[in-house]
């Protein structure tokens, strides 16, 4: 543990290499506390990794910190501009409206920095129309997310606290409001690219990606490549990620492209869903009308942004380059996927013809409308003698032929059903934030009762491991988890 408290800790990196260009790239901002703060969680995992004590953490010190009490007097806080497709459509100048960055602190021995974020600490120049606030809802479902998406080994920005107090905000209706403590490599975007260039500044797309390169991959910063290597991590990254999503059913919602991390981390949970029942046409944004963003267009939205961004480096590569770049994202989404998808059933490595075996799976559990986290839990007790899988689907016939070349298939193999059942206990997860699950704690929560969420935190940051009060999360959802409609309000 360090000895310095967080704020004596929190360095302004981003602040002073930008500070000549200022208003250029961020806007100094001062956060606006909440009404009589307290605690709804605070992550102690993450608190140890970034060297804070649980003490710490908890402290009136850290508290006042992390749920807007310091102004920009004690703290070189900021938030920066970015701009961004939305829905495919060009949308100008966003930025964050309502994130207030603290600064950054250095972890362990290589110094690696970590951005402190909070979200919702109040309105910033870049907050247009709205009131710089998050509800308690919305915040709780990305508290919660982001430790499963760690948890399941997926790239994404961390959560280390949220906090609440009498502020509240105006949405559908008065709700409380919350401040979480997002914590990152990186908060930098697509969009904060896209906005320069298409602001005709190529000297400021530049600085960023000088930056980028400095913060992130000082190795590269006399290699004359550096910016392709940079523009190509963001690819090969986010093709992993997004095959990442598919492989757990995760539905981000809005991949627009001021919601893509350019270390091509998950970030902006807003209307996210995990799959329940294995549908590709799962739409989880119900602002989404066209299903631009349904589970299944994940990947092809991935190369889309990816696009955009590459688009933004024509000032420092040339157009073959770019191309060449983006040439490798199809191959690396399929490596990555195919090489998940065989995991999951217990498949040492991936041969072409496991696709077919993968996908007759799929579209099985697609028409018998089976559920994805489920089941493939349950196969990993797949055996010759034990074939209770077969109850989850209607069309048996179709199974038996299914699980027939699958067991041929893994006789093929040098292991036994022990060792094939722990490797793939360990990629086919228990628990994942199915929307009852979120909505269970956010109803708890909001009439004051913040163990649920704590219960999830700590289910949800081991999810491949059963929990001692989690039996009952490992089930089918209950019947009204089909009837819950997420608001797109956050
Ligand atoms: P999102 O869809 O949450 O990624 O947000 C899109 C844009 O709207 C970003 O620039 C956000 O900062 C901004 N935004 C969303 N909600 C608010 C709010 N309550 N107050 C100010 N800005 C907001
Ligand atoms: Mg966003």
């Amino acid at each position: 543990m360090n000895n310095k408290s967080v704020q004596q800790r929190l360095e302004c990196h981003f602040y002073n290499y930008f500070n000549a260009s200022d208003s250029t790239f961020f806007s100094a901002v001062s956060p606006q506390p909440v009404d009589s703060p307290f605690w709804v969680s605070t992550n102690i995992d993450l608190a140890e990794m970034l060297g804070i004590s649980a003490k710490e953490l908890n402290s009136d010190t850290c508290l006042q910190l992390l749920s807007g009490g310091l102004n920009h007097d004690d703290i070189d806080s900021f938030s920066v501009v970015y701009s961004g497709h939305q829905f495919g459509v060009w949308a100008g100048q966003l930025g964050d409206g309502r994130a207030i960055t603290l600064g950054e602190i250095a972890v362990g021995n290589n110094n690696e920095l970590w951005d402190l974020q909070l979200k919702g600490a109040g309105t910033t120049p870049y907050s247009r129309f709205g009131d710089g606030r998050a509800v308690l809802r919305s915040s709780i479902r990305e508290y919660l997310c982001s430790e499963v998406m760690h948890g399941l080994g997926i790239g994404t920005t961390r959560a280390l606290s949220l906090s609440t107090g009498k502020t509240t905000a105006v949405r559908e209706q008065i709700e409380p409001v919350a401040v979480l403590c997002r914590v990152a490599r990186s908060h930098v975007r697509f969009g904060n690219f896209e906005h320069f260039h298409y602001d005709n500044n190529p000297k400021a797309v530049k600085e960023l990606a000088d930056y980028l390169i400095e913060r992130h991959f000082s190795d590269w910063a006399n290699d004359p490549k550096r910016y392709y290597l940079l523009l190509q991590n963001c690819v090969l990254k986010t093709a992993k990620t997004i095959a990442q999503w598919q492989s757990v059913g995760f539905c981000h919602g809005v991949m627009n492209t001021d919601n893509m991390s350019i270390l091509g981390d998950t970030i902006d949970y807003g209307p996210f869903g995990f799959l329940d029942t294995y549908n590709p046409d799962y739409i989880c944004n119900h602002s989404d009308h066209q299903g631009r963003y349904s589970f299944r267009n994940q990947p092809s939205i991935g190369l889309w942004n990816l696009n955009a961004l590459a688009t933004c480096f024509s000032s420092l590569l040339e157009t073959s380059e770019i191309t060449e770049c983006l040439k490798h994202y199809e191959t690396e989404f399929l490596r990555n996927y195919r090489q998940i998808m065989a995991s999951k059933i217990g498949l040492l490595d991936y041969q072409p013809e496991d696709e077919l075996l993968i996908n007759r799976l799929l579209n099985m559990m697609a028409t018998d409308q089976v559920d994805y986290t489920l089941l493939f839990r349950k196969l990993c007790d797949f055996s010759k003698n034990n074939q209770t899988v077969r109850d989850y689907f209607r069309d048996r016939d179709e199974f038996d032929s299914w699980s027939s070349d699958y067991l041929q298939r893994l006789e093929s193999q040098e292991t036994n059903d022990k060792q094939r059942r722990e490797s793939m206990m360990k990629i086919n997860p228990l628990y994942v934030l199915r929307n009852y699950m979120a909505q269970t704690a956010i109803e708890a929560a909001e009439a004051g009762d913040y163990s649920e969420v704590e219960l999830l935190l700590s289910l949800l940051s081991n999810p491949y491991t059963p929990h001692p009060d989690g039996e009952k999360y490992e089930g089918l959802p209950p019947d009204w988890a089909s009837t819950i409609s997420i608001s797109c309000s956050s």
